[in-house]
């Protein structure tokens, strides 16, 4: 089957450098799927579960990832976003930490900006812990 390269970019590491067959990035409005030969085009993607079908391989993986885009020009697409992890790599017991103190943080009064940034908290913590139990990359 036709592949396209995909790069992963997360702010601290190159994440993933490879071949893929399709993609799934959770975006604004909803999930947007790219296949091989996708025309040019930039796409924002919001926190959530992207989902990747790696070149060879049948099976979904799952990655938690924090907001960003992706690029896609000439069949390579560029994900770019603050974080990104791998079921593996999550520790699910920093992530329940994260989940109530952002929880606890919306009980208090916040600014309009600090009210923003635990919403965006609290969306991280809860696709991480989702991701958690999902299949392992294995890579
Ligand atoms: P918060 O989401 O409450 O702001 P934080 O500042 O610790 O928590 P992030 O800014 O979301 O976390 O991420 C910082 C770095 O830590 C990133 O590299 C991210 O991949 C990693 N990270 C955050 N939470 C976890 C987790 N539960 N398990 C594994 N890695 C994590």
């Amino acid at each position: 089957m036709d592949t396209f390269g995909l790069n992963i970019i997360a702010s601290d590491k190159i994440f993933y450098e490879g071949r893929c067959k399709k993609l799934i990035l959770p975006s604004p409005d909803g999930e947007k799927g790219v296949l091989p030969h996708h025309e040019n085009m930039v796409i924002a993607v919001t926190v959530g579960t992207a989902k990747v079908q790696l070149a060879g391989e049948d099976e979904w993986k799952d990655l938690a990832v924090g907001s960003g885009f992706a690029e896609i020009v000439n069949n390579r697409v560029t994900l770019l976003v603050d974080t990104a992890e791998r079921p593996e790599d999550i520790d699910v017991r920093r992530a329940q930490e994260q989940q109530e103190r952002a929880e606890e943080q919306m009980r208090q009064k916040q600014s309009t900006q600090e009210y923003y940034h635990t919403q965006a908290s609290l969306a991280r913590a809860m696709t991480r812990l989702r991701v958690a139990q999902n299949k392992k990359w294995n890579l």
